[in-house]
């Protein structure tokens, strides 16, 4: 499958679209390589939505362009770009069989014979034997999937997915996310994906870029940036983090010292975004360990003294708060594999971690 004439890399070069004095997206560059999933993900607001309008046409740039290989498609309408969108509302139309809706492309351009196509793309998407049903004979699940084929047929370069499965429920939407993993994988064309939904961007994406106030705060690989934040804002749109406050003293060898509240702490210098000045220092609610210690907690490196004040049950974890001998709030998610002790309520505890497991941001001075 796939179109004669490879695309090339999605580039949007300084876009930038303003609303009145509003800049709901502020020069933005990116490239997204060719075969890529690729998820825009950010806040409701932050700009994504109207990127996506401009990749497809439905928005006029205020400036920048949007570059297809070498091509400028920024002038070009709508249908006459190598894209197609699925929109979270299906748009399926009523009347039409699920055949007729998924052949309405090639109809579109005049071609009859479109059996075989049709049926090859209902077969991708598992919808084989559905042709004949009418949209509202089919649940939500398949009715995405129809709109999915439907916007496949045509061999778009590029499919934009417009938040595509905010309609469905967890369960379905779990499931769709591997399916459109899958079927991306199989067509091998680009897919630029908008959501909200970390879980959903980190799933699918090889690329996931976090946008923030019409601006991209990071871009990578799901694991790059959970692992290692750009920012206090990624870190925390991402999953939470634990951030502690403090002050960077410079490298000791491929460490970074920094202290916070007293103690000691060092991160490795490959997970430190700054070496000197107001800091934070994050550590993900996973990564922190708690071992039940009475007693004075020795002002030591890496070690935080507390008192947990709640301990919840989620299955497949306990999720504790640990409040800090300075009167701060810790997260610590313990995996129950059978191994680790419930601790209750009221217990004294030290948390440490892995340094290997930080990152060090950096803060603005007074930021806590
Ligand atoms: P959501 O997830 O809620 O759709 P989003 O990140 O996709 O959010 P956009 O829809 O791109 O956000 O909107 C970005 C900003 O631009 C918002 O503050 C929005 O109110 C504003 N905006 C979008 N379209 C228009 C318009 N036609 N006129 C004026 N302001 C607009």
């Amino acid at each position: 499958m796939g179109h004669e004439t490879p695309a090339g890399d999605l580039r949007l070069a300084n876009l930038t679209k303003r609303f009145g004095v509003f800049t709901a997206v502020d020069d933005l560059s990116l490239t997204i390589p060719q075969g890529s999933f690729f998820a825009l993900l950010g806040a409701s607001g932050c700009g994504k939505t109207t990127t996506l309008r401009m990749i497809a046409g439905l928005e006029e740039p205020t400036s920048g362009q949007v570059l297809l290989g070498d091509r400028d498609i920024a002038g070009l309408r709508p249908y006459k770009r190598p894209v197609n969108t699925v929109f979270q509302s299906y748009a399926l139309f009523p009347h039409l069989d699920i055949h007729e809706n998924v052949a309405f492309g090639l109809r579109r351009r005049g071609i009859r014979k479109v059996t075989e196509q049709v049926e090859q793309m209902l077969a991708l998407v598992q919808l084989e034997g559905y042709g004949r049903r009418k949209p509202a004979q089919l649940s939500g699940g398949q009715q995405q999937r129809v709109a999915l084929a439907r916007a496949l047929i045509n061999h778009p370069q590029v499919l934009l997915l417009d938040e595509p499965l905010g309609a469905l429920d967890l369960k379905l939407r779990r499931q769709m996310q591997i399916e459109l993993k899958r079927i991306q994988t199989e067509v091998g064309i680009t897919f630029v994906h908008v959501t909200h939904d970390q879980e959903e961007a980190m799933t699918m994406a090889d690329t996931v870029a976090v946008m923030n106030a019409g601006r991209i705060e990071q871009l990578g690989a799901p694991a790059e940036i959970y692992e290692y934040p750009a920012s206090a804002f990624v870190a925390n749109f991402l999953g939470q983090s634990n951030l502690l406050a403090g002050e960077a003293a410079g490298r000791s060898g491929d460490e970074v010292l920094v202290t916070a509240h007293g103690a000691r702490f060092s991160v490795p210098a490959g997970r430190a975004r700054v070496e000197q000045g107001p800091v934070f220092l994050g550590v993900r609610p996973e990564k922190l360990h708690l071992v039940e210690h009475s007693g004075a907690v020795p002002v030591n490196h890496q070690h935080i003294g507390g008192v947990i004040t709640d301990a919840s049950y989620v299955g497949v974890s306990t999720q504790y708060l640990v409040r800090t001998a300075w009167g701060s709030e810790l997260s610590a998610f313990a995996a129950n594999s059978g191994v680790d002790r419930w601790l209750p309520v009221g217990t004294p505890v030290v948390a440490h971690w892995d340094p290997r497991h930080a990152f060090l941001l950096h803060r603005e001075a007074g930021e806590d």
